[in-house]
């Protein structure tokens, strides 16, 4: 049995608790929590709370690590990372996915979800500790390629071992067939990642059907699908391909307006909100509008995407980013990089908060010592009990 304590505990889903004590068994599940401070538990100075959830990864990207030029815009990234995806060898890659998975877990990151395009992270994943929600993801404008896009996506997803799903890449980058075929393969309690307004023009592509999108299609050759416009805004104009999915996991959200949020609530009652604040600065040096979306009642959660648009696999990285941008509470941080993650990767039966009868792995911050003047500009991570 192993008690701590320190300044505060940040529960995750509750109030914090100035003081208290966290009472573990050997496997470090939480026997108890207690607002009172025990006075043979060992202390820490600092705050504590559960193990970070990373919801939006491409670990098979982790070779591009520190290789590919900032603010270039998504064009250009799309352009070098081809590049570069030819020039290093599979297994540079693969050991490059090894690392990652190292990276977080020194971050205190104990669950992510996954994109996966190939087998890449599979051999990663059978030896590291953290909780992976594989996301096998498809895309394929041209109607006529369907099959062989969704063969793909069924080989991979048997290939995969654990909790997967076949998830959409973007609401530009399907035909409406692909996504007919994922709406059919959903199962009930799992989550659709989707991502979501990354760039303004993904507006103007549903609407007028021209924009940024419609030129970057056109430079490949390829046809705008029948569907196009749908004079609607993306998601709705997608709605009826989502209504299956247990949750709804939207990823970015740089150029998310209330419209969206709107139908959102109005559609789908288990709406997650993914934001990755360092990647959107990476690649196209916009921050999500986190002003809009932090008084709605929203869930939000947290993502450091790839190491390809990351310097570093690591959600408190993504905190200091909002903290540093707007006003918000560490108390919200906090809840949306744990328990909002937990949920949206349906992994709130075990982590994301510390509660009774969890597993959540424990995370000391330093260099914060009061809730009231925080500022987490060089604050730091330690894992104080893993999760597993
Ligand atoms: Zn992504």
């Amino acid at each position: 049995m192993r008690k701590i304590t320190a300044d505060y505990i940040y529960p995750g889903n509750t109030t914090p608790i100035k003081g208290g004590t966290i009472t573990l068994n050997e496997e470090g599940e939480v026997l108890n929590i207690s607002l009172k401070t025990d006075a043979d538990a060992e202390y820490f100075q600092g705050i504590i709370c559960p193990g970070f959830v990373n919801v939006h990864c491409h670990t098979e990207l982790s070779y591009a690590k520190n290789q590919l030029p900032e603010k270039s815009g998504i064009d250009q990234f799309i352009h070098d990372l081809e590049g570069l995806k030819r020039r290093i060898s599979e297994e540079e890659k693969a050991d490059s996915v090894i690392s990652a998975f190292k990276e977080m877990q020194e971050n205190g990151i104990v669950a992510v979800g996954d994109i996966m395009n190939t087998t890449l992270s599979i051999d990663a994943k059978k030896s590291s500790p953290i909780a992976c929600y594989n996301f096998i993801e498809v895309y394929g404008s041209q109607a006529k390629d369907t099959e062989r896009n969704w063969n793909h996506a069924l080989g991979l997803a048997a290939a995969t071992e654990g909790t997967k799903n076949i998830v959409p890449h973007a609401p530009y980058s399907l035909s409406r067939t692909l996504f007919q075929k994922i709406r059919d393969y959903q199962k009930p309690k799992s989550t659709l990642s989707i991502h979501h307004m990354e760039s303004e023009g993904e507006g103007e592509y549903f609407l007028k059907g021209t924009g940024p999108l419609a030129e970057r299609f056109k430079s490949w050759g390829l046809e705008q699908p029948p569907h196009i416009p749908t004079h609607k805004r993306p998601l709705e104009s997608l709605g009826e391909f989502f209504h299956t999915a247990e949750r709804l996991l939207l990823i970015h959200n740089t150029f998310i307006n209330q419209a969206d949020i709107d139908f959102a609530k109005k559609h789908f009652q288990n709406s997650f909100y993914g934001l990755c604040p360092n990647a959107n600065l990476y690649i196209e040096g916009d921050l999500p509008p986190l002003n809009l979306l932090k008084n709605q009642d929203l869930k939000i959660c947290l993502g450091t995407d790839s190491l390809a648009s990351n310097h570093q696999l690591s959600i408190l990285e993504e905190m200091k980013i909002l903290n540093k941008n707007f006003d918000v509470s560490l108390e919200e941080l906090i809840r949306w990089a744990t328990y909002n993650g937990a949920c949206a990767l349906g992994m709130n039966s075990k982590l994301g908060s510390i509660e009774k009868g969890k597993s959540p792995g424990i995370l000391l911050l330093q260099n914060k010592s009061t809730a009231k003047s925080f500022d987490l500009t060089n604050a730091s991570v330690q894992v104080i009990e893993p999760s597993v």
